[in-house]
């Protein structure tokens, strides 16, 4: 089989056309560097995403914080991910890396606070 995709690993964006069979990559070309065949190989093998969302504050100075996963989280969890972080509502003040989920969804990774929110 054959995949084209955009490389999002730096601005660039370059166009990158991937054979592969089952979870096997055969061959990866239009890649300008390795950075975009090991992004290519991930999309194919165990695709995954980083995901910026928002928690709800209660005595912010804004009613939400926003927030994101530590790392990149497998794509067929998301809506999971998702979903734990709507249940989520902290109290102020929020500091910038703050854990408000640990090992979200048995993935490892964390979702953490973003910004900062003082209190009112
Ligand atoms: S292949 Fe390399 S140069 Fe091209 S978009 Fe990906 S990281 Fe950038």
């Amino acid at each position: 089989m054959k995949k084209q995709m955009n490389c999002v690993a730096c601005p660039l964006g370059c166009l990158i056309t991937v054979e592969y069979e089952g979870n096997e990559v055969l061959s990866v070309t239009g890649n300008t560097c390795k950075r975009g065949e090991a992004y290519a190989k991930t999309e194919i093998t165990n695709p995954v995403r980083s995901i910026h969302s928002t928690v709800k504050v209660i005595g912010g100075i804004h009613p939400v914080v926003p927030c994101k996963t530590s790392g990149p989280i497998p794509k067929g969890v998301i809506f999971d991910v998702m979903k734990e972080i709507n249940k989520v509502t902290v109290n102020a003040p929020v500091k910038i890396g703050q854990v408000f989920i640990e090992n979200v969804c048995g993935t490892g990774v964390d979702i953490v606070a973003t910004n900062n929110d003082t209190g009112k």
